[in-house]
């Protein structure tokens, strides 16, 4: 049997009073995911163990099965592997923002939503000037950037810029946790101090600064962590021989990475709701035709969540139904070897929160010959009477994979 995880990132929701007290995914028409649920089996699953922030890339390892407290690293590292950084043992790698200061105060946290070009030409310039055999700057995306130290100590407590908009910078620079890292955090903040110097009269900035824009004038490192002791999932689940993910972000690709999936690039695939949802279901069903294992994750629900716009998530659940999920039953449902299929969120993004919440999400699977449970429709309410009750840790992808029964 081959396996499908399809993911609507923050998918799940709470009741909305002006949807009749409905959550979307009840009000939702979702013919495919209800039929699914129908045929299948349903539960809860909690993504986000106890002591954990619920980021997507913690509950997206959980859903993979992965013990957070184990393998958990920060996103650095996640990042450093979605762009082909090979850690070796002894870097520490951060995530670095390039931000905006004013004065004395952080501004923001994305340097006025700086392009990926502007930002490569800043990011060169710092390696460049700062960077040394132990120091190393690497472009990612728009602000969101890489900083390896090697032999550095991740034992720092550090505050993500998004959490401190117009507050002083100073105040909320690195600090060492134990006497061993204090050499690493005087490093860091020496280095997001001459940064401030470098990059103030840049040319990237002074264009940016005659533009109105924000100049990007500050690194700003958090996040630390050492490569994860992620086993490739093939390990654990012999049956995934060839695995692949497919993704717009770039968190997820890093965790596919290290979970040993190739990555599958789709053109058009934004991130957005106008993600190309077409093209995305096409090449996961091209990919189940050669792999054991595709995990397909589409993010629009997220950002539609985070925007607080009820019908915009409605529709970004409905285009997952009736583009992604419904296209790739119809394809896989009468081969020769059948294909398993999971659907879920990683979290919730309640549109009345406008960020994510740790509640456990439902999860519904289905596979040819697999005997239902009551349970006739896909939502937050009516999985909680599966047969799966509350999953946590490896149970729901233990269950999933090991139903070649
Ligand atoms: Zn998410």
């Amino acid at each position: 049997m081959k396996h499908i995880i399809i993911l609507g990132d923050g998918m799940a929701d709470w009741s909305v009073p002006a949807l009749g007290d409905k959550t979307l995914l009840q009000y939702a028409k979702t013919p495919y995911m209800d039929k699914l649920a129908a045929m299948g089996r349903t539960g809860m699953l909690k993504t986000v163990a106890d002591g954990f922030h619920p980021g997507s890339e913690v509950a997206n390892m959980s859903v993979m099965g992965y013990d957070l407290p184990t393998v958990y690293e920060g996103r650095g590292v996640l990042e450093a592997a979605s762009i082909g950084v090979d850690l070796e043992p002894g870097d520490m790698a951060m995530r670095c923002n390039i931000i905006c200061v004013e004065g004395e105060t952080l501004k923001n946290h994305s340097a006025g939503h700086i392009t990926t070009e502007e930002a490569d030409e800043l990011i060169k310039f710092l390696e460049e000037r700062l960077g040394t055999d132990r120091i190393h700057f690497y472009t990612g995306v728009q602000y969101r950037h890489l900083l390896v130290i090697k032999g550095g100590n991740k034992h720092l407590h550090c505050v993500p810029p998004h959490d401190i908009p117009m507050q002083p910078f100073r105040p909320n620079m690195i600090k060492a946790e134990c006497p061993e890292a204090q050499e690493t955090a005087d490093l860091l903040n020496a280095l997001i101090l001459k940064s401030q110097e470098l990059l103030a009269s840049h040319p990237v900035n002074l264009k940016r600064i005659a533009e109105g824009k924000d100049p990007a004038n500050s690194i700003w490192p958090w996040s630390p962590g050492y490569r994860p002791k992620m086993e490739p999932l093939s390990q654990k689940y012999p049956q995934i021989k060839k695995g692949s993910v497919i993704t717009a972000v770039d968190l997820i690709r890093g965790i596919g990475r290290y979970a040993g999936l190739r990555c599958i690039d789709v053109e058009g695939a934004t991130g957005l709701y106008n993600t190309n949802y077409e093209g995305k279901a096409a090449a996961a069903i091209e990919a189940l035709k050669t792999d054991d294992f595709v995990y397909l994750h589409i993010e629009a629900s997220d950002e539609a969540g985070h925007e607080g716009d009820v019908n915009l998530k409605l529709q970004t659940i409905e285009n997952l139904d009736k583009r992604a999920v419904g296209p790739i039953y119809e394809a896989v449902k009468d081969w020769d070897e059948p294909v398993a299929i999971a659907v879920l969120p990683d979290h919730p993004t309640p549109c009345e929160h406008r960020t994510h919440t740790n509640e456990p999400v439902p999860f519904l699977i289905y596979y040819p010959g697999i005997e239902p449970d009551s349970v006739q429709t896909y939502d937050e309410i009516s999985c909680k009477s599966g047969v799966y009750g509350t999953m946590e840790r490896d149970e729901f992808m233990n269950e999933f994979m090991n139903n070649d029964k």
